[in-house]
């Protein structure tokens, strides 16, 4: 049977780091399986929508290369995803259950179970419905549903557990008695998120229901329903909660952020999805560096584990440097732009941006930090009172005199040449090393260590070295 994964997101907001992972585990399942993966809107709580977050997600998503089978796509009209379109399926579905007696009308209001949850909690009992309207007549329902509203609440079994396998926490097993009777149509005559979501898989074909840790409680109620309507169970997969360094549930101080502010801050989506991909997942060896394309061969449900997954800032960092140095050089510059014009730095010259960015991606940690680690290529830099001391010294003065003059005398094209006669000046009054290389650094680039002297000059060219000497 082909593998069908969904990932079913409310629109709530923007895709943060925990809903990218699940939205790329189960990805990765369908391109490695051959099968298929489905974005499906779960909408059904309106009262929590947010203007624009589908759009949002749709973006994100198309930043990091990954694509849906099945579901909304940008300027698509389709509407069979969205599960606020099809309230028709789910009455439909719901009076199954109640004419099977598996579900029941609700009238108790808000006040009645709150003074309930109150009694239940300082008994320190378990908080659930106490079936006051299970026993309601055909006709006291009926005269009822005529004035007043009311909820449809699934009936919990009378057995001791159920039990259902997931394949990171293998045998799941839960007492009846701590499930509450779940609302499953709201006063709204919308659905909740356990009913649609459990009709929704089976009638999509779901075949693995991949899933933050966090539903895991909610699926004994799932499996139940699935029992009710006689369907069959797709194999839950539950990942592992995002911790911080200090195990404790991730926040957004420490990393809980949306995928689009880390965009924004200069990380690559080559970095976000490599890194994302290792939070709960490991591959054989030890390697660390996975594109998407290696992610969809290696990925398997085997190497998911169960304990949680910290999430690393300054792992983020550190492979981030790393796609910086490893991408090809166009394709750092092509996103660096964006940065650059953005602290009002001239990119027209595509062929000196290209060399300031290859002399500046192996010294920053992000796109955003490359305009700042590079502004001594666009203005002349300010030298701090030590360099210039290192650079007032007599001997400094005598060498970068001489090299000034030497250069607005000679006919040097490039980096090369220019090296050829810093080497010349250094053998003629006997210096080398640091201090032949650090005054001339310090006086063209602001400081006595950076990038080697042929790349500087190729970047500044000539006439901008003779202004810096000068200076
Ligand atoms: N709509 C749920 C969410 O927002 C989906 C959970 C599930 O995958 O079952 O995460």
């Amino acid at each position: 049977m082909e593998t069908k994964v969904r990932f079913a997101p409310s629109p709530t907001g923007f895709l943060h780091v925990g809903g990218l992972r699940t939205a790329l585990f189960n990805y990765l399942y369908a391109r490695k399986t051959g099968g298929k993966i489905v974005l499906r809107i779960e909408d059904t709580d309106q009262a929590r929508k947010v203007e624009n977050a589908v759009e949002n997600l749709l973006s994100s998503f198309e930043k990091l290369d990954i694509h849906f089978d099945e579901g909304p796509h940008k300027n698509d009209g389709s509407v069979q995803h969205f599960q606020s379109q099809r309230l028709s399926i789910y009455k439909e579905h719901i009076q199954k259950l109640i004419d099977s007696g598996d579900a029941y009308p609700c009238f108790c209001d808000g006040s009645r179970l709150e003074t309930l949850r109150k009694k239940l909690s300082d008994a320190k009992a378990t908080i659930k419905y106490d079936r006051k309207c299970l026993n309601l007549s055909a006709e006291e329902i009926q005269a009822k549903q005529e004035t007043e509203p009311f909820v449809i609440r699934m009936k919990i079994p009378n057995e001791e557990k159920v039990k259902f396998y997931d394949v990171v926490r293998e045998k799941v097993s839960i007492n009846c008695s701590e499930i509450d009777d779940q609302v499953l149509i709201k006063s709204d005559g919308f659905p909740t998120y356990h009913f649609a979501n459990v009709v929704d898989d089976h009638l999509m074909g779901i075949t693995h229901v991949m899933r933050g840790e966090e539903w895991l409680p909610s699926t004994p109620k799932h499996v139940l329903l699935y029992r009710f309507f006689g369907w069959n169970l797709p194999k839950y997969i539950h990942l592992p909660l995002l911790l911080n360094p200090d195990r404790s549930k991730l926040s957004k101080r420490q990393g809980d952020v949306a995928v689009e502010d880390y965009l924004e801050k200069g990380f690559l989506p080559e970095t976000l999805i490599n890194f994302v991909a290792l939070l709960g997942w490991h591959p054989k060896d030890d390697r660390e560096m996975f594109s998407l394309k290696e992610l969809e061969n290696e990925f398997s449900l085997k190497r998911i584990h169960k304990s949680g997954a910290v999430f690393d800032l300054e792992k983020l960092k550190w492979m981030n440097s790393q796609y910086l140095m490893q991408l090809p050089l166009e394709t750092v510059v092509e996103r660096s732009i964006p940065f650059f014009e953005n602290a009002n730095l001239d990119t027209s010259d595509k062929a000196k941006l290209s060399l300031i960015v290859d002399a500046t991606r192996q010294r920053v940690q992000t796109l955003a930090e490359m305009p700042e680690a590079s502004k001594m290529y666009f203005t002349v830099p300010v030298i701090s009172v030590d360099n210039k001391e290192l650079i007032n010294a007599p001997q400094s003065r005598e060498l970068l005199q001489k090299l000034k003059e030497n250069i607005e005398n000679s006919n040097i094209p490039d980096g090369d040449g220019f090296k050829q006669i810093v080497m010349n000046i250094g053998k003629e009054i006997s210096l080398s090393g640091k201090s032949l290389f650090f005054p001339i650094r310090t006086a063209i680039y602001g400081e006595p260590k950076g990038p080697d002297l042929v790349l500087l000059f190729n970047i500044l060219g000539k006439k901008e070295v003779i202004n810096r000497l000068n200076q």
